[in-house]
């Protein structure tokens, strides 16, 4: 990666561990943000990768963030981005969250139910803080095609249905410590057809176009989701950037026109992240069972349950390599699995690749999403990986791997004894 060898790192840091390449962010950051209409903003979804140096790393390309929870806030600030450029969003805000919102000065929170929208309002008053932005979160009567987990045209827990807003327009109106400045809608993740997000789009544009008139409501911020997919399995290609930014120039170009003091924002999490991350686990024990072949590694989907096919049924391979043997071919199929106690720790099943023995490294690829804050880490007490960003040809530890003491520190041994 950028002329380090995995090797090195591996040497330097131990194994397991996910490893970023700024050059591969940077690029893709650039790549999207170079097609899109002018004036549409990215957002970077935290959810996808907190690590504080990713986000200042996309922040420092331009990025601003969406973020879902106290502690990405702060990591979103820490990591230096604008809190004008911060959303706030999730079903379920508590009432330090909404402080907290309040207390930075973000560009928007974006709320998802009406209590919510009261109970920042209440929040904001006790703060004596000026009207707080919010965005409404709608959950669009429409559904979408093209997505692995589509929102929107069914009944969910996230934000709230057309009619619902629609209704609340006098009181929204009415609460003095709040200011409704446009609306947000996510349709889905994982969209690999440029068309089906150039739909989303034109239609949550219109929506909010209909939605602010009815609600007499001025438009200031329209965030219509993302959600663009990357081709992680053999039958899958990557969305065509060029052919989403073709097709957004019209409808963003129209609203723009209509609305030209409204922002347009966009937040993508899995797209931005996921090619530029590898995961590397270390081959222990080679085995055969009942003529399969299995690589036992040193860590599987306690570290990356994403890889055991997102929003699939039929398990599927990310792409793997052996970094021992780059270029060799195939020698035969491997089944590799990490070391819970589960079968389900299968992270790819019969893949071909050249021969394994003990010791290899292997790189499953376009891994820089959803990895392990999205993996049930403390099974097995095995504890989170470390992480490492290779930025201008050098690996740097921007997440340390948890030792023991880490895990066990917040345990109490109970005294059994002395209790009466
Ligand atoms: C998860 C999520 C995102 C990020 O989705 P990606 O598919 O990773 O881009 C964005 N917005 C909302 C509301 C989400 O829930």
């Amino acid at each position: 990666m950028q002329g380090v060898p995995v090797g090195d790192i591996a040497e330097k840091y131990g194994t397991p561990f996910f490893v970023y390449d700024s050059q591969v962010l940077a690029d893709t950051f650039h790549g999207l943000d170079e097609v899109l209409p002018s004036g549409v903003d990215i957002l970077f979804s935290l959810k996808a990768n907190p690590n504080i140096s990713v986000c200042s790393f996309l922040g420092r390309q331009g990025a601003g963030a969406e973020v879902s929870s106290a502690v990405e806030l702060m990591t979103a600030l820490r990591a230096g981005i604008d809190p004008d450029d911060i959303i706030f969003l999730g079903p379920g805000k508590t009432e330090a969250d909404l402080s907290a919102c309040v207390a930075t000065g973000i560009h928007a929170v974006v709320c998802e139910s009406l209590p919510e929208v009261r109970l920042l309002d209440e929040v904001a008053a006790a703060a004596g803080a000026g009207p707080v932005p919010v965005l409404l979160r709608v959950n669009p009567g429409f559904t979408s095609k093209g997505s692995g987990l589509s929102m929107g045209g069914k009944p969910r827990q996230f934000g709230m249905d057309e009619d619902v807003v629609r209704a609340a327009g006098d009181e929204l109106g009415a609460l003095r410590h709040i200011e409704v400045k446009g609306f947000h809608a996510y349709m889905g993740t994982r969209f690999l057809n440029h068309q089906d997000v150039v739909d989303n789009t034109a239609r949550i544009l219109a929506m909010a176009e209909h939605l602010a008139k009815d609600l007499g409501v001025p438009l200031r911020t329209v965030d219509f989701g993302g959600g663009l997919g990357v081709a992680y399995f053999e039958n899958e290609s990557g969305i065509d950037i060029a052919g989403l930014g073709d097709g957004m120039r019209d409808p963003v170009a129209g609203f723009r026109d209509r609305h030209p003091e409204c922002r347009v924002i966009m937040e993508l999490g899995r797209f931005l992240t996921a090619d530029a991350g590898t995961y590397v686990t270390r081959a222990l024990y080679v085995k055969e069972s009942m003529g399969e072949t299995f690589v036992i590694a040193d860590g599987g989907t306690n570290h990356h349950m994403a890889a055991v096919g997102i929003g699939s049924f039929v398990k599927r391979n990310f792409p793997i390599r052996n970094l021992d043997r780059p270029g060799a071919p195939p020698d035969g199929t491997y089944t590799v699995t990490g070391p819970l106690c589960t079968p389900n720790d299968t992270v790819v099943k019969k893949a071909k690749l050249p021969e394994v023995r003990p010791g290899d490294l292997l790189g499953i690829e376009r891994s820089g999403a959803y990895g392990p804050t999205a993996s049930p880490g403390l099974f097995l007490s095995h504890g989170y990986p470390a992480e490492i960003l290779v930025h201008r040809g050098r690996p740097l530890l921007v997440r340390e791997r948890d030792t023991p003491e880490d895990l066990l520190a917040p345990q109490r041994l109970a005294p059994l004894d002395e209790t009466p």
